[in-house]
């Protein structure tokens, strides 16, 4: 591929990964950033793993273009798209480093913070992760939908899962192999880091806007990961789906038994069709949200009974080995 020698064909002490899905627009400028950010690292090697998920546009031939001049760039090329969280994983399970850096392709999380994050991380914390104190170019709706749902979550996952926090992160190689063995589907991984514990640092950073491009999370994607987080990480909702049972059936007997004693004691009838209907579609109402709220954990526990590899590898470019093409 390249004819310079590869100065770091040794275990690199730091790899970088990159998910990228359809960001021609914008990777030329990140590769040249990520690559000065790696050149300028006083004694230490890095690997870049950019992982194109399954990208229509030019991406992955701005990718190849630039790992032919760079030996230190890998790329893992995905059969289809996948999905963010897909490709992050696919990213860490590929990474050799003593510590693996999560970072978009669209600039938004500045390459300079890494240099803080390497700092802390050398002075023995396992994990130091972004926390976003300001978003700039960012929608008003996406601001506040994100600012809520962390809240919604962290007060109902039973892991404490830290406010604000993408997946910009650094982790030391220990919590990547609890990440590596860890073969749940429906991936929400800055949780699954919370999880793994170890020694973490908040590092809160200003998060820029694209530098260019547009978002490639459209609402429906959003959505998606938001119902990851939450299911994958809280049980609760299946306790909310029994509570709202017992209280709509509470007030189901207040009903009857108002209706009883009225017909008893004196000869008043409850009545009417519209004292019915609502009742009616009170309780179905009631009964398909519960159904709804469990068919989703059934439609998880198929998932995973189902074994499927998590993404197919189409590529491994600028990898020393090329086995393993998929993981089970
Ligand atoms: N991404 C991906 N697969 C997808 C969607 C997004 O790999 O299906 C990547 C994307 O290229 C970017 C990162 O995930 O590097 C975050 O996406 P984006 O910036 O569009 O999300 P936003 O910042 O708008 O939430
Ligand atoms: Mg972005």
């Amino acid at each position: 591929m390249s004819e310079e020698p590869d100065p770091f064909s040794t275990r690199p002490h730091i790899s970088v990964v990159v998910p990228c899905y359809n960001e021609e627009e914008v990777i030329e400028q990140t590769i040249v950033q990520l690559v000065a950010f790696s050149q300028a690292l006083p004694n230490k090697t890095v690997e870049i793993i950019f992982v194109d998920d399954g990208s229509q546009d030019r991406t992955l031939d701005c990718l190849k273009h630039a790992a032919m001049r760079h030996p230190f760039i890998r790329i893992l090329t995905f059969a289809r798209n996948f999905g963010h969280q897909i490709a992050v994983t696919a990213g860490i399970d590929a990474a050799s480093g003593d510590a693996v850096a999560l970072i978009d392709a669209d600039l938004q999380d500045p390459p300079e913070v890494l240099l803080e994050m390497i700092t802390n991380w050398e002075a023995g914390y396992d994990v130091v992760y972004g926390v976003r104190s300001t978003r700039e170019g960012e929608s008003a709706f996406k601001i506040s939908t994100a600012r809520w749902f962390y809240r919604i979550l962290n007060r109902l996952s039973e892991t404490p899962i830290p406010l604000d926090t993408g997946d910009f992160r650094l982790m030391d190689r220990k919590v990547v192999d609890v990440l590596c063995n860890m073969p749940e589907r429906h991936r929400f991984v800055r949780g699954l880091v919370a999880w793994a514990g170890y020694r973490q640092l908040a590092l809160p950073y200003d998060r820029k806007k694209r530098a260019a491009g547009t978002s490639k999370y459209p609402l429906r994607k959003m959505l998606r990961f938001a119902a990851d987080g939450i299911l994958s990480f809280s049980s609760k909702p299946l306790q909310i789906a029994t509570n709202l049972g017992i209280f709509s059936a509470s007030l189901a007997l207040i009903g009857i038994i108002y209706a009883l004693v009225l017909r008893i004691s004196t000869n008043i009838w409850v009545e009417g069709w519209t004292a019915l209907m609502i009742a009616v579609l009170f309780f179905g109402g009631v009964q398909l949200i519960s159904l709804g709220i469990i068919g989703e954990y059934i439609g998880r526990i198929y998932e995973e009974t189902k074994g499927r590899p998590l993404y197919i590898v189409r590529e491994r470019i600028g990898f020393e080995t090329e086995d393993e093409m998929t993981k089970p």
